[in-house]
């Protein structure tokens, strides 16, 4: 489905990844944890070329993204993207801020895009809140908002960068439960996260990232339980 091959990323002088190699099969849920300014965000936004890569291919359903020509604005449609700053349009209702894309890139009618809107508002609990503008809802009701959003654009995969970091920790909960659903439901998803219950819970695989490379990866019980790397164990001691 995903599948970065040796990429490398230099900002300036400072290489930031190291030679990434990373493979996230359909339906597959891989989270990637690690210390900050390891990396993990610069991996991500690789993935849809948000950052254009120094060297090494990424793939998405055997596309070489990487490759001349690629129309990657039609490529991102099938990326679906959610920050730890929910990022939504603040002049727009919860609904319009749903509908938005849709109904300019895909040129979905307006009949079509609210009635997707509405299942999805519903799917992540807010179908009371269509019209309600961000800043008059919750840190966590914004980030199931940016998730529906992202939804609308029917993606093949889900990106995920420390959707929960930003909020306070009783509206977490709210937030992985829709990540839960959408896990079970089928989605593939990549999540840098610092929630480990979520990456024991639902990661099929768990992937540390330290200075730009890989340090260790495997299932997330092992991983987190018997880490093999020096690294690994120094880190997990912090946070754990
Ligand atoms: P955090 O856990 O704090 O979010 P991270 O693992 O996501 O960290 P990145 O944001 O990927 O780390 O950053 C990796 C390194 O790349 C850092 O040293 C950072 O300063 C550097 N970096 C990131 N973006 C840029 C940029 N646009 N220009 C220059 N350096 C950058
Ligand atoms: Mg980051």
């Amino acid at each position: 489905m995903v599948e970065l091959r040796g990429v490398r990323k230099s900002y300036g002088t400072v290489e930031v990844l190291k030679g990434i190699d990373l493979r996230v099969a359909r339906g597959e849920v891989v989270t990637v944890i690690g210390p900050s300014g390891g990396g993990k965000s610069t991996l991500l936004r690789c993935v849809n070329l948000l950052e254009p890569v120094t060297s090494g291919q990424v793939l998405l359903e055997n596309e070489d993204l990487t490759a001349p020509g690629v129309d990657l604005d039609k490529v991102r449609r099938r990326i679906g993207m959610v920050f730890q700053q929910f990022n939504l349009f603040p002049h727009l209702s919860a609904i319009d801020n749903l509908t938005l894309a849709p109904r300019k890139l895909l040129r979905m009618s307006r009949d079509q895009a609210y009635e997707r809107a509405t299942t999805l508002l519903d799917r992540v609990g807010l179908a009371g809140k269509a019209d309600a503008y961000p800043r008059q809802l919750s840190g966590g009701q914004q980030q199931r908002i940016a998730i529906a959003r992202a939804l609308m654009m029917d993606p093949h995969v889900m990106l995920f960068d420390e959707v929960t970091s930003a909020l306070d920790p009783e509206l977490v909960s709210e937030v992985l439960d829709v990540m839960r659903d959408l896990a079970r439901s089928g989605m593939t998803m990549l999540c840098v996260t610092h929630e480990m219950g979520f990456a024991r819970e639902l990661g099929d695989r768990l992937v540390f990232v330290d200075s730009g490379v890989i340090a260790e990866q495997g299932r997330p019980a092992d991983v987190l339980d018997r880490p093999q790397n020096d690294r690994t164990r120094q880190f997990l001691r912090k946070v754990l």
